[in-house]
């Protein structure tokens, strides 16, 4: 039986498979997170040159016009030409507390299985933040957590509380399970800080939307750690695309008509409270105190966020 012909010359390049070197280094290593978790890549397909390939696939042989696979790659990126960075497959493996995984499952552009508790008995971690995670309600986001507002003596009773509640709730099911209660049934008494696991598999283009969202000051402080790691491990795998997406999407700015509109002024020489009054962006309220959320004050941020820029090595 014939399995296939030889590949001739033209078609080799478009057929070759690739490796990195340091990324198969990296596989089956857990990368520790949190206090009981870890992200691990257990495998990958294809690597910066996937991109290459499946680009000049499209193009053409014939294109000139963008011949340096750097080029190509930052090309791409910046004129949001995606499918061939769906070229690229990661699949990790995660272990995670359950609201961090409810927050990463709604990254639906991604294929999981994830460890059954109907199906077999969880393990007593849970997930116990540091002194140094516990932290306050934020009064300026009521998504997030402000820094320094709660006291050391707190933190330590609070961090108890923790821990005991999760022994008891862990107490409590295995009475259930050594009962001959259904696992199915029995989980519902344990709190959302206990561990879970899955393989997570996705493509280089979704991950650096999830990447996006996930690595956003904004997003929980716990899920971040998680996105960091895969960050760390992505970018071993396809540099040079990481490099593009920092540069023109994790450390771009997006500016609304408005802020434009501002930053024209400012550039013409106004103040920026003046140049956000004459472009609607609201400082404060009508009794002259200042806004604390809110078009007006993100401007600001963005504003803080370029004169803190630095010019990245990509
Ligand atoms: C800081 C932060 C706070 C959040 N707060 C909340 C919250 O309070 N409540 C809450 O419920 N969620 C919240 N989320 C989750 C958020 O709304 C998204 O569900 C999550 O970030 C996944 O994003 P996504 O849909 O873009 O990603 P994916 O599901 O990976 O989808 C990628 C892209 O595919 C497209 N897509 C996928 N499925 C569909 C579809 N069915 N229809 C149309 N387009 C689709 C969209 O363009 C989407 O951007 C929050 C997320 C973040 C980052």
């Amino acid at each position: 039986m014939v399995l296939g012909k030889n590949i001739d010359n033209d078609d080799e390049l478009k057929m070759k498979r690739v490796e990195v070197p340091a990324a198969n280094e990296l596989i089956g290593k857990k990368f520790e997170v949190l206090d009981h978790g870890f992200v691990a890549l257990v495998d990958y397909m294809g690597s910066d040159s996937s991109i290459v390939q499946a680009a000049r696939v499209s193009y053409g042989a014939g294109t000139k016009s963008v011949n340096d696979d750097k080029g190509l790659i930052r090309y791409l990126m910046r004129h949001e030409h995606t499918t061939p960075f769906e070229m690229v497959e990661f699949k990790f493996l995660a272990r995670m507390p359950i609201f961090v995984a409810r927050q990463w499952v709604r990254h639906r552009t991604a294929s999981i299985n994830e460890y059954s508790a109907r199906y077999s008995i969880l393990k007593d971690d849970f997930y116990v933040p540091s002194v140094d995670a516990l932290q306050a309600q934020s009064t300026l986001n009521r998504q997030g957590r402000e820094y320094g507002r709660l006291s050391p003596e707190a933190k330590l009773e609070y961090i108890n509380d923790i821990k005991v509640l999760s022994e008891n709730a862990y107490t409590v099911y295995k009475k259930l399970i050594d009962g001959g209660v259904a696992r199915e049934l029995a989980r519902m008494v344990l709190p959302v800080n206990i561990y879970t696991e899955w393989y997570w598999k996705s493509n280089l283009h979704n991950i650096f939307h999830f990447l996006t969202l996930r690595l956003d000051p904004h997003a929980q402080w716990e899920t971040r750690q998680y996105a960091a790691r895969i960050g760390d491990i992505v970018k071993v795998v396809a540099p040079i695309a990481y490099g593009a997406f920092e540069d023109f999407t994790l450390n771009s700015i997006k500016l609304s008509s408005k802020e434009q509109a501002a930053i024209k002024s400012i550039l013409n020489g106004s103040s920026i409270e003046a140049a956000c009054a004459s472009s609607k962006l609201l400082l404060r309220k009508e009794d002259g105190k200042p806004v604390k959320s809110g078009e007006g004050p993100e401007f600001l941020a963005k504003l803080e966020r370029i004169k803190g820029n630095k010019i990245s090595e990509s």
